[in-house]
């Protein structure tokens, strides 16, 4: 690393919150690679501290969360909300109920959220929350208890013009509706944009929960196509069968990549026919049950139990991997595997699904990288698209958000093309996608002054 300046930041972050690793990796994974810009206005930044600024955010709440469960017990969980960057608009990022939920993870998604909302073009600044709710097996008076009691005590700190909350993992459409429920009693006023996921029928937009997932599409179809390789007759396998995974599969399916396999966190199915996706919905949006259960309706399809450092849905070839489930999915070894067996492109649909190390082998071995905070900006960006048909007080037909979502996902990979020719960066979208992010942030940081 050249620049003393960014090397003294990490250094010192690290020390600082070295308990928080999920939030030093992505970090260490921004700020390293925007070094060419920070070399070029170095005494500029350190004058204003503004990277010292940048990875402090500004404000974290922790609150608790009791609730009571089925069988009258009070239940305590910790709910948290990482405002993380207000420059560039209202905070505006997920909330994930998860039992892995904690600070460090809070305060990487907030981070990432950041930069991703920057590449958007739309008015938004980076924040997420949560909680370390498990939602399984849980019933839907357990869920809403949950959300009402969250609600009570997050309505202090967001609104349409602060910080607009959306889903993450654990959090769909039946959590937003409880959520936006309790907000609108306790503040007896009809908010619309104070939420976005919301359900059609009170605000919500078409095309929203469909976003990220074909959001994603588009992206990859875009990089490929700049590297001249087309989507079309080229397989695919995906981690996950949540929102992202679903929605990925269903746009795969429609520009003519066949998806194999996907997953959930104990393993994967593998249907070389090409994953049914209705059989999917019906198990993962209607029964909340486990991927295994594609084998009853579909008996020829092959499951695989994940055993191992290596989920088994990177252990199966395809030419495209799509990890849409959670962060560190796809290690060292998992890259390895997978650059072995020839695959041509990675596209992150989840928020870090691969480690630092995992990125570095697959820039080295020339594998196409679509890095998560661009590839899965279209879920946010669309959210931002929601918050404005409420402002307007409209609703958009689904072609029209798609439209739009789609010419997004275009102009966000030509900010990172434009970025990697500038710096001559190689195919390294990773890195381009933080400098265009990187620049427009440091600029509404820049403009609006020491705060
Ligand atoms: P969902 O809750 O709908 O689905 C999550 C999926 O990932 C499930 O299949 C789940 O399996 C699996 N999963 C979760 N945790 C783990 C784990 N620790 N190990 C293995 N598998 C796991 O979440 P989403 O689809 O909304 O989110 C998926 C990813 O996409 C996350 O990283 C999220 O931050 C990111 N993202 C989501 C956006 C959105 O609009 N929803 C927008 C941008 C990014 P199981 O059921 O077994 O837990």
């Amino acid at each position: 690393m050249q620049s003393e300046y960014l090397r003294k930041v990490i250094e010192e972050t690290e020390a600082k919150n070295s308990y928080e690793k999920e939030f030093i990796q992505a970090l260490k994974e921004v700020l390293s690679s925007i070094e060419p810009v920070i070399i070029q206005h170095e005494k500029e930044f350190r004058d204003s501290a503004l990277l010292e600024r940048l990875v402090e955010p500004e404000r974290i709440v922790s609150f608790r969360v009791p609730w009571t469960d089925d069988k009258g017990q009070v239940q305590v969980n910790r709910g948290y909300r990482v405002q993380f960057n207000g420059a560039i608009g209202p905070y505006k990022g997920g909330l994930r109920f998860h039992p892995s939920v904690n600070q460090s993870i809070m305060k990487f998604l907030a981070f990432e959220q950041i930069f991703k909302n920057a590449l958007t073009t739309r008015p938004i600044g980076g924040g997420k929350g949560g909680s370390d709710f498990d939602p399984k097996g849980k019933s839907d008076r357990e869920i809403m208890s949950f959300c009402q009691s969250f609600m009570n005590e997050l309505q202090k700190y967001i609104g349409h013009d602060l910080d607009v909350p959306a889903g993450d993992i654990g959090v769909g459409g039946r959590e937003i509706g409880y959520l936006f429920g309790q907000y609108r009693k306790i503040r007896n006023t009809y908010e619309a944009g104070v939420l976005t996921g919301k359900g059609l029928e009170y605000g919500g937009s078409l095309a929203r929960k469909e976003a990220t997932g074909y959001g994603l599409m588009y992206f990859m179809r875009e990089m490929l196509k700049a590297n001249n390789i087309s989507l079309e007759g080229k397989t695919a396998i995906i981690s996950g069968s949540g929102n992202v995974a679903i929605y990925a599969c269903e746009k795969a399916h429609q520009l003519g990549v066949k998806v194999i396999a996907m997953s959930d966190s104990t393993g994967c199915i593998l249907d070389e026919k090409g994953i049914k996706l209705d059989v999917v919905k019906q198990i993962k949006e209607v029964q909340r049950g486990r991927i295994k259960e594609y084998l009853n309706f579909v008996p020829s399809a092959v499951y695989l139990e994940n055993n191992g450092s290596i989920p088994a849905v990177y252990t199966l070839k395809a030419d495209i991997v799509l990890p849409c489930a959670t962060q560190n999915d796809i290690n060292l070894e998992a890259a390895k595997l997978l650059t072995d067996k020839k695959i041509i492109a990675v596209g992150e649909g989840a928020n870090m699904p691969c480690t630092n190390e995992a990125v570095a082998y697959f820039l080295e071995h020339k594998v196409l990288l679509a890095p998560g905070k661009a590839a899965n900006a279209g879920g946010v960006a669309t959210s931002a698209l929601e918050m404005t048909q409420n402002s307007m007080r409209d609703a958009w037909t689904f072609e029209e958000v798609d439209r739009k979502l789609e010419s997004i996902m275009i102009n966000i990979f030509r900010q990172i093309q434009e970025a990697e020719k500038e710096y001559n960066l190689n195919r390294n979208y990773v890195a381009g996608a933080n400098i265009a992010a990187f620049k427009k942030i440091s600029a509404a940081m820049t403009a609006q002054g020491i705060i």
